[in-house]
């Protein structure tokens, strides 16, 4: 395993027609122990800011479009700056020239709103290799549900909430993971007051029924996940059916397999709800893995 990297972006604006030299020499990599960040940025105070992470194998990350307009929509939804997606699409390609041509990583580009709401917001990406085998993919992870405290429709009522955006702000999100293993559980299914199963603190949910492969819809105050796309399109293809709808809790356990999808982790199926054993349907998360990779 080589070490990790940093890469520093100036940032470039969006409607900037900026030359691939302009934009070349905008970015910057810094030894992974350099200091980057003033104690005054409004990232590192506040977790005002937003972020993507992108899993990468054999020197190829996936879905690179996808994660940069989710970023894109993430700042509009935070009132930052657009980024200027030529310049983050460049910074993934110097990331992925240093990072190990084999083996599995990930990439994490993240924005901040700076030291100053009206000056640049600071940006960077981290490239980070990853140990290739996750056991979580092949055994399974048993899942906790507990509260997200908010209505399923929350979203449309109070928007500050900013749910459908991938903020920095994530301290909730581990505590629900600290929580679960309290509980002697790997992972969470956040669900709504009013009764609905939504996605986990770092995934998105997908639960299997028949022929037909169940996910909540993003307007229930989820992130779009860029893997259940993903999954869903390598499950098209395959012949079964693919639905966005709400999901009530009860149905966790009355599924014929569910997963937890994630960029870096990729498909990792659940085995448990809160502590029910559930079914799985390895042969199955096995191909979708093998897609994911492929
Ligand atoms: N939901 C949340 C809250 C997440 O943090 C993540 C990823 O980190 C996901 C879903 C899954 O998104 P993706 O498949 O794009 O990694």
């Amino acid at each position: 395993m080589t070490t990790p990297q940093v890469l520093l972006v100036d940032p470039i604006p969006a409607d900037a027609d900026a030359a691939d030299t302009a934009i070349l020499a905008s970015l910057r990599f810094v030894p992974p122990t350099q200091p980057i960040l003033s104690a005054f940025d409004a990232g590192a105070g506040r977790g005002d800011g937003v972020f993507e992470t992108l899993g990468v194998s054999d020197g190829r990350a996936r879905g690179i479009d996808a994660h940069l307009a989710r970023l894109e929509a993430s700042a509009l939804k935070l009132d930052l700056p657009a980024p200027n997606l030529a310049q983050w699409r460049r910074g993934v390609d110097a990331m992925l020239d240093a990072l190990p041509a084999s083996g599995q990583a990930s990439i994490r580009l993240v924005i901040t709103r700076g030291t100053d709401a009206a000056g640049p917001p600071t940006c960077w990406l981290t490239g980070t290799p990853v140990a290739s085998d996750f056991p979580e993919r092949t055994e399974g992870i048993r899942v906790v549900t507990l509260s997200r405290g908010y209505a399923n429709d929350v979203g449309e009522d109070a928007p500050w909430l900013l749910v459908g955006a991938k903020t920095l702000s994530y301290a909730i999100n581990m505590a629900a993971l600290r929580e679960a293993q309290r509980r002697g559980a790997d992972d969470v299914v956040f669900t709504s007051t009013d009764g609905f199963a939504l996605e986990g603190p770092t995934s998105s949910l997908i639960l299997r029924q028949g022929n037909t492969f169940i996910t909540p819809a993003i307007q229930h105050g989820i992130l779009a996940g860029t893997t259940q796309a993903d999954l869903f399109g390598f499950l098209d293809a395959e012949g079964f059916e693919c639905v966005y709808r709400t999901i009530p809790v009860g149905e966790l356990l009355r599924s014929d397999a569910a997963w937890l999808v994630s960029s870096v982790r990729l498909a990792a199926p659940i085995t448990a709800v809160d502590g029910s054993v559930i079914p799985t349907d390895l042969a199955l998360t096995a191909r979708m893995n093998a897609a994911l990779l492929g």
